[in-house]
């Protein structure tokens, strides 16, 4: 029998392209959850539909690029500049992202753009239009469509239209609010009735699906249950279900000597202290200067502490022309050097702080060797970042100190230490609680996590939530 042919949408397509020349482009591969979910998924056989993420002007790119694609089951959605940017750093990651992470939406008066919310939503609903246009003119009947994210919520409304026999999944990576937030959002209805059109909708969590179940009834004035909302005489189906990670990519890659060698290197500078890590994007939502006050209060309190513990921060830039992240940025430099300055001396300093990525093999080598994981984010969808060290710490067996508000904590709560980030002495106090944990504890409580992780990948979320 032939494969079930999937149609995976996104706004970005897993591969991002850079011009070589007038007709030549090249490839580079982003390795998410969902890309390697959906790699390890082999039956289905795949298409995706996306922005490339770079502005092509003239035909003559834009027939050289959509045929290199091809050969990679990519499909491209063309956005020219103005659009792409009231849809995507507008509409998308100003007024939609931070009200799904409780931020509230920007007065316009604060927006330093002269972008007004109709501009920006008129060229979403353009945006999710010229997606659905693509999708028509690739759909084969039987095929199933897997769409992601709030980018594209108003896309099931029109692949019904088109045709409403076409199966429709639609899958929020992000947390979705309690409706008393979410029914501030001038395009609420319009927003949610679209998203309903879809068969099922998936979420990370039971609170974020219960959320988006209780902003339906109340807002649309409709059916529901945990499981399903009815609009109309149409049932859709709700579901969680948690993305995962490859886990074999991190277990093997800390096994090959290049990793080990690293590992080995990190264990040299970092000897005779303890480590605790700390990787996140540069964001609002990581809860970055909490982390860094509350650890600033368990050196306050520890003083034998002082040379014998290091805060190994990674703050990965991201959307760093945007003035909210730059003056997280320079609020972020402020407290650690203020750390640095009042606990460090002459020979050592508690935050080691690096604004910058760092390439995967490092990054496996610093979540093996690490004694802590340090999460403490505000709001966060899943935080893969806490699945990827557990992964990596099977032979030492560190602790994860996590953010009740991270929707890992929901499948990784048993083994980690669950902290509020916004109580900065708790999450001092479990600072102190995991460099103190006996062996034994650490033992169970990682095992528990291990287990979870190496068995809830991202290939078998892909594979159940199609199925
Ligand atoms: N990561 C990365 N470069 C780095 C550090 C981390 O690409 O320098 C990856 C990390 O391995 C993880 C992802 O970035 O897979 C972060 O995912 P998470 O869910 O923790 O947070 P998000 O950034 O999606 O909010």
């Amino acid at each position: 029998p032939t494969k079930q042919r999937l149609l995976v949408v996104a706004n970005r397509l897993p591969v991002s392209a850079k011009r070589q020349g007038e007709d030549s482009w090249s490839f580079e591969i982003s390795a998410g959850g969902l890309v390697s979910g959906l790699m390890g998924v082999k039956e289905f056989e795949a298409r995706w539909i996306g922005w490339a993420g770079v502005n092509v002007p003239d035909e003559t790119g834009k027939k050289a690029l959509t045929a290199a694609l091809a050969e990679k089951k990519c499909i491209p959605v063309f956005l020219d500049e103005d659009t792409a940017n009231q849809y995507y750093n507008g509409y998308c990651n100003r007024i939609i992202w931070p009200l799904l992470h409780y931020l509230g939406l920007p007065h316009e008066d604060h927006q330093a753009t002269t972008w007004s919310y109709e501009s920006q939503f008129a060229a979403y609903q353009k945006v999710n239009r010229m997606f659905a246009d693509v999708i028509q003119s690739h759909y084969q009947e039987g095929d199933v469509v897997w769409i992601h994210d709030f980018h594209l919520m108003l896309l099931p409304k029109h692949l019904k239209e088109y045709n409403k026999n076409m199966k429709i999944g639609w899958f929020l990576h992000e947390p979705f609010p309690s409706s008393e937030v979410f029914r501030t959002l001038p395009s609420r209805s319009e927003l949610l009735s679209a998203v309903l059109m879809a068969d099922l909708v998936g979420f990370h969590t039971h609170d974020f699906a219960r959320n988006f179940v209780s902003a339906c009834t109340s807002i649309l004035r409709v059916k529901g249950t945990p499981e399903a909302v009815e609009n109309q005489g149409r049932v859709t189906r709700v579901a969680v279900c948690p993305i995962g990670i490859d886990s074999e990519r991190f277990t093997q890659a800390i096994e090959l000597l290049e990793v080990q060698k690293l590992i080995k290197e990190f264990k040299e500078k970092f000897f005779g202290k303890k480590v605790i890590l700390g990787v996140d994007r540069l964001d609002m939502i990581k809860g970055i200067p909490h982390k860094l006050l509350a650890f600033g209060k368990f050196l306050e309190k520890n003083e034998y502490c002082r040379d014998k513990v290091v805060l190994l921060q990674i703050a990965v830039p991201t959307r760093s022309d945007v003035p909210e992240y730059k003056k997280l940025k320079s609020q972020v430099h402020e407290i650690v050097g203020r750390i640095n300055a009042r606990y460090g001396s002459l020979d050592s300093v508690p935050i080691h702080y690096l604004d910058r990525s760092i390439d995967f093999y490092t990054l496996c080598a610093l979540y093996a060797m690490s004694d802590v994981a340090l999460v403490t984010s505000l709001r966060d969808g899943m935080n893969l970042v806490s699945s990827e060290f557990v992964a990596c710490q099977d032979s030492k067996r560190g602790v994860l100190i996590l953010s009740e508000f991270a929707g890992a904590a929901e499948s990784l709560g048993a083994g980690a230490v669950i902290v509020n980030p916004l109580d900065l002495m708790g999450v001092a106090a479990a600072i102190g609680q995991a460099l103190d944990m006996p062996a034994e504890e650490r033992d169970e409580r990682h095992r528990h996590n291990f287990e979870y992780v190496t068995t809830h990948t991202a290939q078998q979320w892909a594979n159940f939530f199609v199925r």
